[in-house]
C-alpha cells in the first residue's frame, strides 16, 4: 500500500514494511545496532585458521537479531550500504589488528563488498584510510565481491580493482558457480581468490555433476594462479573430497559457524597450543 514498501525475504514471501524502515536502518548505522560476527576459513590440509569472514548482523531494537539477507537488499536500494559498509570496514580493520596485537598468528580479514559501494570513486580512498586508522598492513585485507559487481560496469570496476591492488590488498569473487554466472569475470578481473558457492560443494560427494564442477573449478583456480576457497562446508565427507581434490582452504559449520571476536581469539589460542 501506499505506506509500505514491498520487500522480499529469504523464504520468498512478501511482507509490507513501514517506510521507516530507510530510518531505521539509518538509525542502526549510526546508533550502535550493527555487529559484526566471524567465521573461520581454514587451510584444508593442515586445519589451521588461515583467515577470517566478517558478516555484518543487526540488532534491532523490537525485532531482534536481523540476518543481512534481510536489510543488505535495502541498504543497496537505498544507498545506505555506503555508510554501512564503511562501519563494517573500518570494525573488520579494527578487530583484525586487535587480533594480531594479542600475538595469535597473523590471519587475513575478508570483508564483503557490494555494488554501490564498489562504484563508489571514493571507495579505494576509504579503504586506504581504514587500513591506516587502524595500523593493519594492506596484505591482510581481502575483499569479496560477486561476479555481478564487476560486470555491471568492467570498465569502472577495472579501475577500482587497479587502485585496490596498488594499495595491495586481495581481492576474492564471492558465491563463484551460483547463480547466472559465466566464466567471463574470471578472464577479465584480476581476482586473487576465488571462494565456490555453497550451491556446489552441498551435493558433495555424492552428486557426480557436482563432483565434475568442483574439480573442474579446482584446476581453473589453479591454472589462472588463484588460490580456491570451498564455502559452507559442513561434513567430513565434503572435506575428504575437498582434501583429495587439492582445494586449498575451507569454510563452513564443519569447523566453525560465525562467532563473536572473543570466540574467534579462544578458537586462534587454541590452535597455538
Ligand atoms: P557470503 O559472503 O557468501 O557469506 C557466507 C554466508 O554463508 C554467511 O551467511 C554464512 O553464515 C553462511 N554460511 C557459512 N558456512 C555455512 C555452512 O556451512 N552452511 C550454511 N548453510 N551456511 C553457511 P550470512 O552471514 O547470513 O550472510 C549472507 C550474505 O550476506 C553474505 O554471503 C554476503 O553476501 C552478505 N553480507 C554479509 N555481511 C555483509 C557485509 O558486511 N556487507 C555486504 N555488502 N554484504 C554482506
Ligand atoms: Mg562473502
Ligand atoms: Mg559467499
Ligand atoms: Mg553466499
Amino acid at each position: 500500500g501506499r505506506n509500505t514498501l514491498q520487500h522480499h525475504d529469504g523464504a520468498g514471501t512478501s511482507v509490507g514494511m513501514p517506510l521507516g524502515e530507510h530510518e531505521e536502518l539509518h538509525l542502526a548505522i549510526t546508533g550502535d545496532q550493527l555487529f559484526l560476527e566471524y567465521q573461520p576459513q581454514v587451510d584444508v590440509a593442515t586445519g589451521r585458521i588461515t583467515g577470517i569472514e566478517a558478516l555484518v548482523r543487526w540488532n534491532h531494537p523490537a525485532k531482534g537479531r536481523v540476518p543481512p539477507i534481510n536489510f543488505i537488499p535495502l541498504a543497496e536500494e537505498t544507498g545506505l550500504i555506503v555508510p554501512l559498509g564503511l562501519w563494517v570496514l573500518n570494525e573488520a580493520c579494527r578487530r583484525a589488528r586487535a587480533w594480531q596485537d594479542t600475538g595469535v598468528a597473523p590471519l587475513t580479514i575478508a570483508v564483503n563488498v557490494s555494488a554501490k559501494q564498489f562504484a563508489d570513486p571514493d571507495f579505494a580512498s576509504h579503504v586506504a584510510e581504514a587500513l591506516e586508522r587502524h595500523g593493519l598492513q594492506s596484505h591482510w585485507l581481502e575483499l569479496e565481491v560477486t561476479e555481478s559487481v564487476v560486470m555491471q560496469d568492467a570498465e569502472r570496476a577495472l579501475a577500482m580493482m587497479a587502485s585496490l591492488r596498488a594499495l595491495g590488498v586481495r581481492l576474492s569473487i564471492d558465491d563463484f558457480g551460483s547463480g547466472y554466472s559465466s566464466l567471463a569475470a574470471l578472464k577479465t578481473f584480476p581476482f586473487d581468490r576465488l571462494k565456490m558457492d555453497r550451491s556446489l560443494v552441498e551435493a558433495l560427494p555424492g552428486d557426480k555433476t557436482a563432483v565434475a564442477i568442483v574439480s573442474a573449478v579446482i584446476s581453473l583456480a589453479q591454472t589462472l594462479k588463484l588460490s580456491v576457497l570451498a564455502e559452507g562446508v559442513e561434513t567430513d565427507a565434503q572435506m575428504d573430497f575437498l582434501r583429495h581434490a587439492r582445494c586449498e582452504e575451507a569454510q563452513g559449520y564443519r569447523f566453525s559457524r560465525p562467532v563473536s571476536p572473543e570466540e574467534i581469539l579462544r578458537l586462534l589460542q587454541t590452535q597455538l597450543r
